[in-house]
């Protein structure tokens, strides 16, 4: 589970990381409110869960309630990367000095946590990884040792941090540590982490990504996830059981298991289209569920057609085929063309279920094709 930057911030505030003052709105009165309150320069916050908010037009610093007024109205129902904005994060504006990047996050690879500072903080992480590998400082933590001062220490030191504000990092890092181990996240990055002209540090972004699996001993953590989803769509897949992302293109996708749903995505690129979402409906999937996978696909207006590739296995493609068969009947009529490709158990009783109702394919490529034909993408 992802937590929005203003839970993350909450957490983080109270395990004693400085955050700047702030309340989350959803109109642009209530902006205008929070704004008088906080007083002088406050920053105006899409909450979507995409990086890059900054450039897409979601991130605004005004020095008036008027124009947090303004700036609420212009980010509140933009669409951030296929996200909608519903929240914005009106707080005090950060006056900055320097900007850096502080992070701890589980390296699979490792089996471990690994902590991470950089000097070059305020630009996508990842970036800075392949281009400028030395601007990081690193260090895998020994779950037996938990992270030592001297580690913290080393890593800070490492990654050239102004003197000044080494100690606070420091500081910063363990904590980011601790409540990465005692909260069972995967991800708790601060980026940026900023200087102040007067030598403060702040959390000016935060990120909290919790392991799933966990939530049942998180309950503080889980008590926030009605609010953690970005639309309307995550929450109800989240409802059936679905996992679902929801991406910004037209095609939209269903599959069974998450891996043969990413080679889907990856086709419907590779073949000149754009995704539109995940979504995998497990195993087994029976016709009530292949009718609620069909039904959030569709509903979303990006979508221009829809391919659903399964693969049949333990799941029978003549059961699919059935649950499609339903679905096809709850739609009065198609709201888009929808494109059925049925591989491996009972597939041609499948296709025969299907035939005339919908356009179905044996092979991937000659489906994800199609699809993206009619999504009007070249093929
Ligand atoms: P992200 O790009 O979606 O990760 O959003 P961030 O919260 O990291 O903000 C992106 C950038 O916006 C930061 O690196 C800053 O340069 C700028 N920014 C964010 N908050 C403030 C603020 O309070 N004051 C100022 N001046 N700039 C800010
Ligand atoms: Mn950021």
């Amino acid at each position: 589970m992802r937590l929005h930057e203003y839970q993350a911030k909450q957490v983080f505030a109270d395990a004693g990381i400085p955050t700047p003052d702030g309340e989350v709105v959803s109109s642009p009165e209530e902006a205008r409110k929070a704004a008088e309150t906080l007083g002088g320069d406050v920053a105006v916050k899409a909450q979507v869960h995409v990086g890059g908010r900054g450039k897409a037009g979601g991130i605004e610093v005004v020095s008036s309630p008027e124009e947090a007024y303004e700036a609420a109205e212009r980010i509140i129902g933009m669409d951030i990367k296929g996200k909608h904005v519903e929240k914005v994060l009106v707080e005090e504006a950060v006056d900055i000095e320097n900007e850096l990047y502080v992070g701890v996050t589980t390296d699979r690879g490792e089996g471990r946590a690994v902590a991470m500072v950089s000097s070059k903080g305020g630009v996508n992480i990842e970036e800075v990884a392949s281009e400028n590998p030395e601007a990081i400082a690193r260090t895998h933590v020994d779950p037996a040792y938990d992270l030592r001062p001297f580690e913290a220490r080393e890593v800070v030191y490492g990654a050239n941090v102004p003197r000044e504000s080494a100690r606070d990092v420091t500081g910063i890092l363990s904590t980011l540590y601790t409540l990465w181990d005692e909260r069972d996240a995967d991800d708790a990055e601060i980026n940026p982490l900023m200087v102040t002209g007067d030598g403060d540090v702040v959390a000016a972004d935060a990120v909290f990504n919790i392991d799933n699996s966990a939530l049942y001993r998180q309950e503080e953590l889980a008590a926030m996830e009605d609010e953690a989803f970005d639309d309307d769509f995550e929450a109800r897949a989240s409802e059936a059981g679905f996992d679902y992302v929801r991406l910004d293109g037209n095609v939209g996708i269903v599959g069974n298991g998450a891996g043969l749903v990413m080679t889907t995505l990856d086709l419907v690129d590779h073949f000149g289209g754009s995704p539109a979402n995940f979504l995998d409906i497990g195993g087994g999937a029976d016709a009530e569920r292949v009718r609620s996978a069909l039904e959030l696909v569709f509903e979303d207006e990006n979508v221009d057609s829809v391919l659903f590739n399964v693969f049949g296995g333990i799941t029978r493609c003549d059961e699919v085929a059935q649950g499609i068969n339903d679905a096809l009947d709850a739609f009065e009529e198609l709201p888009e063309p929808l494109v059925v490709r049925l591989t491996g158990t009972n597939e041609e009783d499948g296709r025969k279920i299907l035939t005339d109702r919908v356009e179905t394919a044996e092979g991937l490529e000659e489906a994800v094709r199609r699809a993206v034909e009619l999504s009007g993408g070249e093929s």
